[in-house]
């Protein structure tokens, strides 16, 4: 590891204009930046952080930049750049994870991608091959077609199979000059000790919800509140806010503000409907119960969780509701979420968490241990 002097700010500047479309990740697209800009560029990185908070998006912007013949402006139309955004570069080449050997032929497998935007998108197999990483090394040793750089894009790393980790460990233990490799994990244990050693990691992390937020108001033209609680439910990650998950997200989290909002005339019967109801999406049960403990959990110390006045306008009825049995309810939830799935009567397991819940809530009486 080398550490650097201060940043000629000047330079710096317009690299980092290149990363404008990323969300937050200061960190990362700084450090990036300073490489470039310094000439500092590693022969190997890894992007590590959650799903959906910009791995993908800025390794395409920093394969873009590494690539062009003349940086110094982020929409650069030289050659190199108009290949990269016609989907064909002949340096560019990007290694996802493949379908069972089974069922694609090995001379298939050894095929990079040379378009860039297949990445991050092509429905994924679960590992990457040897021949993948053959394919990739052999491309790798073609001379470049400008005699620049040459980027290898791999994503899901940590899908790679041992004997595929061990042929890129080769690789990456001796790079050719001007080669360099992105690796893209969210699972960065999956990837052998050596492999991580021998990349210079750059992390990515979630975003404070509240700046999201922000973001989602302006750029995806939302209401505040709806913004804020996309954030959340989302949690932090961009990708995830703006992804075709969210809508099913926010369906759900509807329910749990239905739900809480009604628990104070809940009748018995109405509960074993609604565990009916719920019995029928177990799939959907944890997020379910997350959110109801999410919200819940907002009301004790006053975070914005769905809206701002979601906690008011839920617990209009419940006026003066001690922060005690809010506490007692969030734990109640906190306990029960864990055993869902091993229980396997399902009706019950709801019945059960909302007339507690309820009992909690109205006479600060829990009747399970
Ligand atoms: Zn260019």
């Amino acid at each position: 590891m080398f550490y650097e002097t201060a940043a000629p700010v000047n330079l710096r500047k317009p690299m980092e204009k290149f990363f404008q479309s990323v969300w937050g990740q200061e960190p990362a697209v700084n450090a990036l930046s300073r490489n470039f800009s310094r000439n500092r560029v590693a022969s190997a990185y890894l992007f590590s952080g959650p799903e959906g908070t910009g791995k993908m998006s800025t390794a395409l912007i920093f394969a873009k930049m590494l690539l062009c013949e003349k940086p110094g402006s982020h929409d650069c139309a030289c050659r190199s750049c108009r290949m990269f955004a016609a989907g064909a570069h002949p340096d560019f080449m990007g290694v996802v994870p493949s379908e069972p050997k089974s069922k694609v032929s090995e001379d298939r497998l050894r095929d990079v991608i040379r378009n860039p935007a297949m990445m991050g998108k092509t429905p994924k197999g679960r590992s990457i091959k040897i021949e993948q990483i053959r394919g990739l090394i052999s491309a790798l040793s073609l001379k470049s077609s400008n005699g620049g750089r040459k980027v290898a894009l791999i994503e899901s790393a940590e899908t790679m199979n041992r004997n595929a980790e061990n042929a890129l460990l080769k690789t990456l233990e001796e790079p050719a000059p001007d080669t360099v490799a992105l690796l893209i994990t969210s699972k960065p244990t999956g990837l052998l000790p050596t492999t991580v050693s021998r990349c210079r990691t750059v992390r990515f992390v979630p975003l404070q919800p509240q700046k999201l937020a922000v973001l989602l108001e302006k750029h995806a033209d939302l209401p505040s509140g709806e913004a804020l609680r996309i954030a959340i439910l989302a949690e932090g990650r961009p990708g995830a806010a703006l992804g075709a998950g969210m809508e099913h997200a926010r369906e759900v989290d509807d329910e749990a503000v239905h739900i809480l909002s009604r628990i104070a005339e809940l009748e018995p019967e109405d509960i074993i409907q609604w565990a009916e109801k719920w019995r029928q999406r177990r799939g959907d049960l944890k997020l379910l119960l997350e959110r109801m403990m999410e919200i819940i959990r907002s009301g004790i110390d006053a975070t914005p969780a769905s809206s701002s006045d979601t906690m008011k306008s839920i617990f209009k009825d419940l006026d003066g509701l001690p922060a005690g049995r809010l506490v007692d309810g969030y734990f109640a939830l906190l306990d029960v979420i864990p055993m869902l799935e091993f229980n396997p009567n399902v009706q019950l397991f709801l019945e059960s968490t909302v007339f507690n819940l309820q009992s909690i809530l109205l006479k600060g009486e829990s009747f399970v241990d």
